[in-house]
């Protein structure tokens, strides 16, 4: 008789997450984790908010989503009205669905800047991401910088297609051309397509890395944070901002750091040398926070660069 009843109870529960498993999926906006167990071809044919001309669902499914929050940590709003934009890290990621920048890396919404775009290209003529940066290392004052990419990232295998894709798109992918000729000896030497898109991946990200590294507002930056950690300031625990390079792989939802290849701590970048053209300009805006560790040798240098400006300008209106 017992094994009878459980074996009916056991049956009522089968059938019931059957049921739920065919709700219609208009109602699914609060099924998160249902619909995350769907078969991929099921999910693919799904019918979604998406499907309605207003997209009101997705309203509402905000509603549902804030009132969630708040009852599982009422702070939560609360904070973030008195949480001043102080985010600690700028993320460069890719704009592929699969790849969101915080949730990756646990962070709550307040700790991370995100810029994103097709396989996370970082070009020093690109006025949007340029300018997330600046804003992001000369008032946020972001620590660290990270260009995320990703394994199956569309951009990247569009990049090694023999195909126009038309401009503007075109002229995108031309940047990831560009890393994939860069390395062509070692891409070369892979046959399987997979391996070589994968491969291109980690290589798009480092180089992109590279090219943050690079930047005008980045070198500035470390210089001003290297001048004042050299003069005896406790305000940097190293030189500002450090840049990351990191590729996520979207099937096991693990993110892996790439090595860029040339020092990136506080004494680095001497294989960068043709991009340091800010050692002797900017460190003039820095002052020490701690004047008292090394004011002498702060008013030195101030004075130093004061007389190179003289100098310049001097020279400037004599010719
Ligand atoms: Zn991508």
């Amino acid at each position: 008789m017992a094994f009878s009843l459980s074996s009916r109870f056991l049956t009522m529960i089968m059938m019931l997450v059957s049921c739920i498993a065919f709700i219609p999926t208009s109602l699914k906006g609060s099924f998160s984790s249902i619909r995350m167990q769907a078969k991929p071809e099921e999910w693919l044919k799904r019918k979604g908010v998406w499907d309605t001309k207003d997209l009101s669902p997705l309203l509402e499914a905000n509603k549902a989503w804030a009132a969630r929050t708040a009852a599982a940590n009422p702070a939560f709003f609360g904070n973030m009205k008195n949480m001043p934009h102080a985010p600690k890290i700028l993320w460069l990621g890719c704009a592929d669905a699969r790849v969101p920048a915080n949730e990756i890396i646990g962070e709550e919404p307040g700790s991370v800047f995100v810029h994103r775009n097709i396989a996370n290209n970082v070009i020093a003529t690109d006025f949007s991401s340029m300018s997330v940066l600046q804003y992001a290392v000369d008032y946020l004052k972001v620590r660290h910088v990270v260009v995320c990419g990703h394994y199956d990232c569309g951009g990247v295998k569009a990049a090694l297609s023999a195909y126009d894709h038309k401009a503007p798109l075109e002229n995108w992918l031309k940047n990831i051309r560009d890393v994939a000729r860069i390395h062509e000896k070692e891409l070369s030497g892979i046959s399987d397509i997979t391996a070589k898109q994968n491969r291109l991946v980690e290589l798009n990200a480092k180089e992109q890395a590279l090219n943050m590294l690079k930047t005008a507002t980045v070198q500035k930056r470390r210089e001003e944070t290297r001048f004042a950690i050299e003069q005896g300031s406790t305000e940097f625990a190293f030189v500002e901002p450090q840049v990351h390079a990191f590729v996520y792989e979207p099937r096991t939802g693990l993110a892996k750091k790439i090595p860029l290849g040339v020092a990136d701590d506080a004494s680095d970048a001497a294989e960068l040398k043709a991009y340091k053209m800010y050692e002797k300009t900017t460190a003039l805006a820095v002052v020490p926070k701690d004047a008292t560790t090394a004011p002498a040798a702060a008013a030195d240098r101030k004075k130093e660069l004061e007389l190179d400006f003289k100098l310049f300008t001097l020279r400037l209106f004599s010719q």
